[in-house]
C-alpha cells in the first residue's frame, strides 16, 4: 500500500515513511491510495482489539519494513479496552468508552500506536528526530505519554496558554526528559501555524529531522479506524442492526477514522458529528461555503478548532463540494449553555458523568435527531473522561468527579513548561 498527498503533487510513499514526515512535501496530508474492503464476516471470530486492529490495519502496511512488526504494535497499543455502556433507561443507546488509557482521552490510541510504529523505523538519519505536536489540550498529553522515554526521540508539546484545563496542563508538563512543554502566548491554531511554519523552517529541518504527531499524521488515523470497527461489530453481532455513531468534533480526525472505517464495509449506520460553538463544519455543510476562521474558547476546549485540518482529506475521499460530504454525514453546533445542560441531564437520568465534548454528542442525539431516527441504535462516542474537566463538570452536577488511578499518578509529578512567542523564530530558538 501506498500513501498520497491530498494536493496530489508529492510521491507516493509507504506508510512508515508517510508516517515519519508527518505532512507531505507539497503541504497537503497523507491518505493511502485505496481502502481495502471488509464486510463483518471478515473478522469472524476475532473479539479483541489487538486481534480486529491486527486484521483491519494489514492491508495498510502490506509491502511496508513495519509489516512484521504490526501484531507487536497493535498489542502494544490496544492494551486498554474501549468498553460499550448503555445508559440508564436507554437500551437503545451506548456509550463508547475511550478514556480508558494513560492520559484518559481517545488519543492514547492514536499516540501511542504512532510511537510504537516509530520506535521501530530504523533511522539512519543523523539528526536528531523531532516530533513536534501542537495541542488544544489532549493531544500533547496523550503523544507526550507515547513517546516518553523512547531513546533517540525528543518531543516538542505547543500549547496554549490558558486556553487548556489545570489538569490537561499538568498532563502536558510532567514528564521531563524527552518531552519539552511550551506554554505558547497565542491560541491553538497560532499553535498549528508554528508547527506547519517550523516544517517550511530550513535552518530548522537542517538541524532536526522534524516529525509531526498532529492528528494529521497518518499514524494516528489509521488506529482511531479499530474501536470503530470493533464496536460496530460487538453492537451489529448483538443486535443485527448497524448501530448510528454521533462523534464530538474538533480537527475532524477521529469523525474521519469512523467515516472511514464505514467506508470499508464496517456495519456503521448514519455518522452525526457534534462540534462545540465553532460551527465552521456545520456551517460548511449548510451553505455549502468553506470559511476556516479563528476559534473561540469552549467549554469543549479540546474541541477549539476554527479550521479543521482533516476536512481536507474528507473532500479528497468522499469528493470536494459541500453535497458529496453532505451524503457522508451531518454535524450540529452545540453551545455551552447546552453543554451544561446536557451535563447535569445525563448525571440526573442516565447516572453518567460526561466531559464536556461528550456532551455534545449526547445533546445531539437528544436534541437533534428526529423522534423516529431516536428509534435506532445509536453509539456516543465518549472522548474523554470527566475527571480531566472537572472544574467544568464539578460544580454542574454538584459532587466530585472520582480520578482513575493513571491519571492521578500523572497528576503528582512536578509541572514543567516554557514560555514562548507564537512564532517560528521562537520556536527555532527554543529548540537549538
Ligand atoms: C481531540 C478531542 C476531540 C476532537 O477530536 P478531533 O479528532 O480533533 O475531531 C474531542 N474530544 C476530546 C476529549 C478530544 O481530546
Amino acid at each position: 500500500m501506498r500513501y498520497l498527498s491530498t494536493r496530489s503533487a508529492s510521491p507516493a510513499l509507504p506508510v512508515s515513511e508517510a508516517m515519519q514526515l508527518g505532512l507531505a512535501g507539497d503541504g497537503g496530508l497523507f491518505l493511502p491510495e485505496s481502502l481495502p474492503a471488509f464486510s463483518a464476516g471478515d473478522f469472524g471470530g476475532l473479539k479483541t482489539l489487538p486481534d480486529i486492529a491486527h486484521r483491519l490495519l494489514a492491508p495498510f502496511f502490506e509491502d511496508d519494513v513495519l509489516a512484521p512488526d504490526l501484531a507487536e504494535i497493535c498489542a502494544a497499543t490496544f492494551d486498554f479496552p474501549a468498553p460499550l455502556v448503555t445508559p440508564k433507561g436507554e437500551p437503545g443507546l451506548r456509550l463508547l468508552e475511550l478514556f480508558h488509557g494513560p492520559t484518559a482521552a481517545f488519543k492514547d490510541f492514536g499516540a501511542r500506536f504512532l510511537a510504537q510504529c516509530m520506535s521501530r523505523c530504523d533511522m539512519p538519519d543523523p539528526r536528531p528526530l523531532t516530533v513536534l505536536v501542537a495541542t488544544s489540550g489532549d493531544t500533547g498529553g496523550a503523544v507526550a505519554a507515547g513517546f516518553h522515554g523512547l531513546p533517540g526521540i525528543d518531543v516538542a508539546v505547543l500549547y496554549p496558554e490558558g486556553r487548556v484545563s489545570p489538569r490537561q496542563e499538568r498532563q502536558l508538563t510532567c514528564w521531563g526528559g524527552n518531552v519539552h512543554a511550551f506554554r505558547v502566548r497565542g491560541d491553538f491554531d497560532a499553535c498549528q501555524r508554528m508547527v506547519k511554519g517550523a516544517f517550511a523552517d530550513p535552518a530548522l529541518s537542517a538541524a532536526r529531522r522534524l516529525c509531526s504527531a498532529n492528528s494529521i499524521n497518518i499514524g494516528r488515523l489509521l488506529p482511531q479506524m479499530v474501536y470503530y470497527a470493533a464496536a460496530s461489530l460487538a453492537l451489529y453481532r448483538e443486535t443485527g442492526e448497524p448501530p448510528g455513531m454521533i462523534v464530538p468534533t474538533g480537527n475532524l480526525g477521529n469523525a474521519l477514522a469512523c467515516l472511514l472505517a464505514r467506508r470499508m464495509g464496517l456495519p456503521i449506520g448514519p455518522v452525526v458529528l457534534a462540534t462545540n460553538a465553532n460551527r465552521t463544519i456545520p456551517d460548511f455543510l449548510r451553505t455549502s461555503d468553506w470559511q476556516p476562521r479563528s476559534s473561540i474558547a469552549t467549554l469543549a476546549s479540546a474541541m477549539d478548532v476554527g479550521n479543521p485540518s482533516n476536512m481536507e482529506r474528507v473532500r479528497s475521499v468522499f469528493g470536494e463540494t459541500a453535497d458529496a460530504v453532505t451524503s457522508e454525514v451531518r454535524a450540529y453546533a452545540v453551545e455551552d449553555a447546552e453543554i451544561e445542560r446536557e451535563i447535569v441531564r445525563a448525571h440526573r437520568d442516565w447516572g453518567e458523568i460526561l466531559c464536556p465534548h461528550t456532551a455534545t454528542a449526547a445533546f445531539v442525539c437528544r436534541e437533534r435527531l428526529g423522534e423516529h431516527e431516536r428509534e435506532s441504535l445509536w453509539t456516543l462516542v465518549a472522548t474523554a473522561h470527566p475527571a480531566k474537566f472537572e472544574t467544568v463538570v464539578e460544580p454542574l452536577i454538584g459532587t466530585p468527579v472520582p480520578v482513575p488511578a493513571a491519571l492521578a499518578r500523572l497528576l503528582e509529578l512536578p509541572s514543567v513548561s516554557q514560555p514562548i512567542d507564537a512564532d517560528v523564530g521562537a520556536l527555532r530558538n527554543a529548540l537549538a
